[in-house]
């Protein structure tokens, strides 16, 4: 029985994940959970899935959470250090990480020193120290497991290869709900509007990176740690039906592709269960209603973010950390009515521009850089 903790199990990602768990009952066992500022699905879903301790991050909403689960029996931790402390605590097989944004890294790399299974949805933590997680994973004999769907695929597609042999990965994009809309009216769409994602149904966050295309500059940092690539080995593709997550390019020309319904629960899935894989009572994938598959280079134009992920994962260093911090206080206001859509990325482009960047930086380092990238951020538009 593997005993599974979720960090952030009141999110997109973590309510998919607890549902997983209730298919795989034989063979894995929640033990934790965590909220933020959520405090009555935290409630509705400890009462519900029974872990012996649920963590809160938020200070103001542990007394509701406290309140709402007494005598349950269930314990309740709070505390700014609490998703490292249930970890220690816990000491579970498995960490799911989807807490959102840099709140992730700690957690993670707390995860890896104790040589668990990190099943990672944060792909912060990596953008922000990919440097620091892989080689200590590698030493402590951890294993992390990507639970984003372009990198569970990727991961699939690599199975057995030898790194060597690998010519180019692909990561594959919807494009997003302005993928065709004009270009010169970008800056006047609503966060209502860039909310409505095609394919994807995600947290508010993430929905607006993929309008921007920003998701994906992550996701090639992401990838770059991941499968130990530079950046020039790795391509980023518009496939507007989500239906290839992502595919793997041999020496020999042959090219292995992950296909399947966008459905979250199939890449959390297999970061729980690998390296066997369980029935689901998925959704029945019929090929023959997806008979058009369509592959299209990103226009540079309408994404400009793409190319400061392919320049955050050439430059290392600082700069990753730069990119998602910038970027999370320029998609909250944006989320706010405080900026224009278009925005989001050229406040994240001057950011960068404007940073010193340091080779292989300390985590103090690291969460100096995030702090310095949001006030210059928000500085661009005082
Ligand atoms: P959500 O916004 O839906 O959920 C975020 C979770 O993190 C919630 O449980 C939230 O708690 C918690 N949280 C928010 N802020 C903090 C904080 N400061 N400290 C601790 N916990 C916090 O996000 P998603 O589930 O969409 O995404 C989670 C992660 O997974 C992100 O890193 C994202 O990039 C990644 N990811 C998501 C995908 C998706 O399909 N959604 C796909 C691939 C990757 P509460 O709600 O109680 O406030
Ligand atoms: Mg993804």
């Amino acid at each position: 029985m593997k005993e599974v903790l979720i960090l952030g199990s009141t999110g997109s990602i973590g309510c998919n994940t607890l549902e997983v768990l209730q298919d795989l009952e034989g063979t894995h066992r929640l033990v934790g959970v965590s909220g933020h500022g959520n405090p009555d699905r935290l409630i509705e879903q400890a009462l519900r899935y029974k872990p012996a301790v649920v963590g809160v991050t938020q200070g103001s909403a542990e007394e509701e959470v406290r309140r709402g689960l007494k005598n349950s029996g269930i314990r309740i931790l709070g505390g700014h250090t609490v998703l490292c402390d249930l970890i220690e605590s816990l000491d579970p097989d498995i960490v799911l990480v989807a807490v959102s944004g840099s709140a992730g890294l700690k957690p993670s790399m707390t995860a890896v020193d104790r040589g668990k299974r990190l099943a990672l949805a944060n792909k912060e933590s990596l953008v922000m120290a990919g440097h620091l997680l892989m080689p200590a994973a590698k030493e402590r004999g951890a294993e992390i497991l990507p639970v984003d769907s372009e990198h569970s695929a990727v991961f699939q597609a690599l199975r057995g290869e030898q790194h060597m042999e690998i010519e180019k990965i692909y990561l594959t994009a919807s494009g997003g709900p302005f993928v065709d809309f004009p270009l010169e009216k970008l800056r006047n769409v609503t966060p209502e509007a860039a909310l409505k994602h095609p394919t994807w149904n995600m947290g508010r966050k993430i929905t607006i990176d993929s309008a921007t295309m920003m998701n994906k500059a992550l996701e090639i940092v992401e990838a770059k740690w991941l499968f130990d690539l530079p950046s020039d080995r790795i391509e980023v593709l518009v496939h507007r039906q989500s239906i290839v997550h992502g595919m793997a390019e041999f020496v020999d020309g042959s090219i292995i592709a992950q296909l399947g319904i966008p459905d979250m629960k199939v890449p959390i899935r297999f970061a729980l269960t690998f390296p066997e894989r369980k029935p689901s009572n998925r959704r029945y994938f019929d090929l023959t209603q997806c008979s058009r598959l369509t592959f299209e280079e990103p226009n540079p134009d309408r994404f400009p973010a793409l190319d400061l992920g392919f320049r955050a994962a050439k430059e290392g260093g600082l700069s990753g950390t730069v990119l998602n911090a910038a970027n999370e206080a320029a998609v909250e206001m944006f989320l706010k009515g405080s900026i224009p859509f278009d925005e989001i990325t050229s406040s994240v482009h001057k950011v960068m521009e404007d940073m010193e960047n340091k080779d292989a930086p300390s985590l103090e380092e690291i969460l100096t850089a995030d702090e310095w990238a949001r006030e210059e951020t928000v500085k661009c538009f005082s």
